[in-house]
């Protein structure tokens, strides 16, 4: 049996270029870039509440990390540096593996270091914490938006909720398009990118992990019903919702082609009190069941 220092020596100490210092003392030190801010997130992942028993390791240290670089793109930022607090039911090595390189494979991909974290015996649960950086000012904020800005999504929601509503029996989805959901489910690809090339154009943003209006991507489902509802609100999706000027529409067009993810209009923003009115394409109103997942209710 691995002690817990031979646990965190064997798959949590990769080298840690763009820290001070990293795994191994009692705090990390980290040097900001001057006349950046940090954007500090952080995120919890519990089996049984997000993930079933038995969810592959590989996938759980993708997905712990890549909901946390979805928080840190919806604030236009640049991901740098993570901590990662782990509870295990006991120190297994092939488990502990796939974890590792689930996590290190996506943090490699946008230049993340893990600088540290805290590992503890107890029921599975995953916590990160991601820091990023931005410019002074430049900050994506949900307090951003302007009377008459377009409202934009990235990608399209509901596919990760179809998921789950075919794994719980509620709907019989098909092959590829059970794949394409379950892929966007476990392995969900952050907008880390996007949100980059959106600082300085949009003047807001958040991320949708709680779902919003798009249709279009869940059509093949054999349930229409409930894949509206998945859309609108069925979570797990990690995309951007932003606002920007009418004028950026060409820039916004731009950023589309050049990383190859579509972005949509999907309504604007007016004066009054704030909420958010979901219409069809036929301009009614839609009633969404759930909107947003709340731990508590
Ligand atoms: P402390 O006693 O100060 O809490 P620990 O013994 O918990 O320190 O951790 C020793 C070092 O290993 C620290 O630098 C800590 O940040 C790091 N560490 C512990 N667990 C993890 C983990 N799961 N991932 C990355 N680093 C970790
Ligand atoms: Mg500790």
């Amino acid at each position: 049996m691995l002690t817990e220092f031979e646990l965190i020596g064997r798959y949590f100490s990769r080298p840690s270029p763009s820290a001070v210092l990293g795994v191994g003392d009692d705090c990390a030190l980290l040097r900001p870039t001057p006349g950046m801010m940090l954007a500090v997130t952080t995120d919890m992942l519990l089996e049984g509440t997000h993930f079933l028993a038995g969810a592959d390791p590989r996938k759980l240290g993708h997905k712990a990390l890549a909901v946390n670089l979805s928080d840190v793109a919806a604030m236009g930022a640049d991901p740098r540096w993570a901590l990662l607090s782990l509870a295990l039911p006991a120190a297994d090595e092939s488990w502990l593996e796939g974890f590792s390189n689930g996590l290190y494979a996506l943090a490699y991909r946008y230049g993340v270091d893990l600088v540290g974290g805290d590992t503890t015996r107890g029921p599975l649960a995953i916590s990160i914490t991601l820091i990023g950086e931005v410019p002074v000012d430049l900050a994506l904020r949900r307090d951003g938006a302007r009377d008459g800005d377009d409202i934009w999504l990235s990608g399209a929601t509901g596919e990760a909720a179809l998921a789950v509503a075919h794994h719980a029996g509620r709907v019989a989805l098909g092959g590829a398009l059970l794949e394409s959901c379950t892929a966007r489910l476990d392995l969900p690809e952050p907008r880390v990118d996007l949100g980059g090339r959106l600082r300085g154009i949009a003047r807001s943003a958040i991320d949708v992990s709680d779902g919003l209006p798009r249709a279009a991507a869940v059509a093949a489902c054999p349930d229409p019903a409930l894949a509206e509802q998945c859309m609108y609100g069925g979570g797990d999706d990690y995309e951007l919702v932003f606002t920007a000027s009418p004028h950026r529409r060409d820039d916004i067009a731009g950023i589309s082609a050049e990383l190859g993810i579509a972005l949509t209009r999907i309504g604007v923003i007016v004066p009054g009190e704030a909420r958010a009115v979901l219409r069809d394409r036929q301009g009614n109103p839609v009633s969404v069941a759930r909107a947003g997942f709340d731990h508590f209710r």
